[in-house]
């Protein structure tokens, strides 16, 4: 049997619609899974089902070899013996134990020797040194949500379990941990669960992903695929961005980035340090069509291409356009219309550099 996780679970509160999650995926090489949603949806449901802290009414969880729950025949994993790292939204630091306290809090199973040695060298992978005696409120955000990780993973964990493990920074602190994060997973080659509603952050450190409304599951694919291809309008409406697409990045000049994507050239601004792979996504509702003759606007992009698709969304329409590459564009129905598009008509496709968004590509 291939190294898997296999999670099929049905959670009512009382009073509320049943939160259903049905998905497996391999744990083998270290995969981070997504789950992916807006607020409400029930991913932190599944998550602490997933780690035992919250019993699915019916339903089956199974990691690798082992069963943590089958309600059928009354098997019931408790957390501690699942061997789980896992980290709340809000961290759940203990304000009264100091950095080196919070992250040995764990490791009873060890010597007091190597307890010490444990929590030694999680301060040095999460760069955390020199502030060992430090207590939960004298740290930055960014500096609690190193802690806390440090903590989830000091016991060595074979499954890690993060809820927005970002969400509570600012944005710019957020934009830097999200690269480091990615880099520490690796490093630590521990498969994982990360619930996030970001979408930067589901491609960057995302090798599944799962989105969830309402409850359910609606689409299971790479980030990528699910991004650039919903399955649907409603996985369209809750993921956001369409177009997403590799590029690489030619030039940064002046604030402004230049990037390939197949032939064709793309103007962005450049924020923070990017590498030169990149995913480039933008995002539909930003994206303006003008006849295909039509003098220029103020937007740095301007691509010239034909209608490949049309789909209706009600009150708006999605329209997929062929520029060197699939280019979608979500407008009103009555633009629809007046600019006479049907499959095959010639367009222009016109966005904002600020519109277009590099993400780093593993
Ligand atoms: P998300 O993490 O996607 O925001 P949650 O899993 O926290 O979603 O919540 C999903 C739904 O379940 C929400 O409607 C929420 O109000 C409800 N819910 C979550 N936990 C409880 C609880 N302990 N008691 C009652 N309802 C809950
Ligand atoms: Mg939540």
């Amino acid at each position: 049997m291939a190294a898997e996780i296999i999670v099929d679970v049905t959670k009512t509160f009382p009073g509320r619609t049943s939160i259903r999650a049905s998905f497996r995926y391999p744990v083998e090489s270290s995969t981070v899974l997504i789950l992916f949603g807006p607020s409400g949806s029930g991913k932190t449901t599944i998550l602490r089902s997933v780690a035992g802290l919250e019993w699915p009414e019916e339903g089956t969880i199974q990691f690798v070899s082992r069963t943590w729950l089958d309600t059928a025949s009354r098997i019931t994993v408790p957390p501690q013996d699942r061997h789980i790292g896992y980290m709340a939204q809000d961290y759940a630091l203990f304000p009264n134990y100091s950095v080196a306290g919070n992250i040995a809090y764990g490791l009873g199973d060890l010597t007091p020797a190597g307890r010490t040695a444990r929590v030694q060298e999680m301060v040095e992978l999460f760069h955390l040194t020199g502030l060992e005696e430090a207590r939960p409120r004298e740290l930055s955000g960014g500096q609690q949500q190193r802690v806390a990780l440090a903590r989830a993973v000091a016991p060595r964990p074979q499954l890690l379990l993060l809820d927005e493990p970002l969400s509570a920074l600012d944005a710019p602190t957020r934009a830097q941990l999200r690269g480091e994060l990615r880099g520490l997973l690796k490093q630590l080659s521990l498969p994982s669960i990360i619930v996030t509603h970001d979408w930067a952050e589901a491609l960057t450190l995302g090798d599944v992903m799962a989105v969830m409304h309402e409850g359910t599951i609606l689409q299971v694919g790479t980030p990528q695929e699910v991004f650039s291809r919903p399955a649907n309008a409603d996985v369209a409406r809750v993921v956001g961005v369409e177009t997403v697409v590799q590029g690489t990045l030619v030039d940064v000049r002046e604030g402004l980035a230049t990037v390939r994507v197949g032939d064709m050239s793309l103007t962005a601004v450049a924020a923070g340090n990017i590498s030169s792979d990149v995913f480039v996504c933008i995002r539909a509702e930003d994206v303006t069509l003008e006849p295909a003759g039509a003098g220029l606007t103020s937007a740095r992009n301007h691509l010239q291409g034909t209608v490949g698709a049309v789909a209706s969304l009600g009150a708006l329409a999605r329209v997929t356009i062929d520029c060197g590459f699939p280019l979608v564009a979500v407008i009103t129905r009555s633009a629809l219309t007046e600019l006479g598009l049907t499959i095959g008509t010639a367009v222009r496709a016109s966005f904002k550099a600020g519109s277009v968004h590099l993400i780093p590509r593993r």
